[in-house]
């Protein structure tokens, strides 16, 4: 099942930077995905819950800029990243990012690209290591 993060795209009225983090986050993520790869899954968890409590906590810089706008940013591509590597990826801002083949992936190929991205093999029976 594909996680589905919920967005600023959600809003009836979009911060104007909207469309610069979506088309940063296209390949921020799977930069960061490389960088994660070798992380547990444990580690990953965690990761991507200190993501969500800093993009909770400093969300308002990254959308309007303020002090924590640059570690939020990152803060967000990494927690995607790590949610990249449960089964059926993540969704976000309309992005997709996932490493194993799964049935309702919207991007099908993309998982076979950012597997290679990450140096790992996407068949569902190998674990990453
Ligand atoms: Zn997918």
């Amino acid at each position: 099942m594909t996680t589905h993060v919920s967005s600023p795209t959600d809003s009836a009225d979009p911060p104007r930077n909207l469309a610069v983090l979506v088309t940063t986050l296209h390949m921020a993520v799977p930069i960061a995905m490389r960088k994660i790869a070798g992380l547990t899954d444990h580690e990953r968890r965690e990761l991507a819950g200190q993501s969500a409590a800093w993009v909770a906590e400093h969300g308002d810089d990254l959308l309007y800029g303020g002090r924590h706008c640059a570690a939020a940013y990152t803060m967000l591509a990494r927690g995607l990243a790590a949610l990249a590597f449960t089964p059926g990826g993540v969704t976000f801002v309309g992005k997709h990012w996932c490493i194993r083949p799964h049935l309702d992936c919207p991007t099908p190929q993309a998982s076979l690209l950012h597997a290679r991205m990450c140096g790992i093999d996407s068949t569902p029976a190998t674990r990453v290591s």
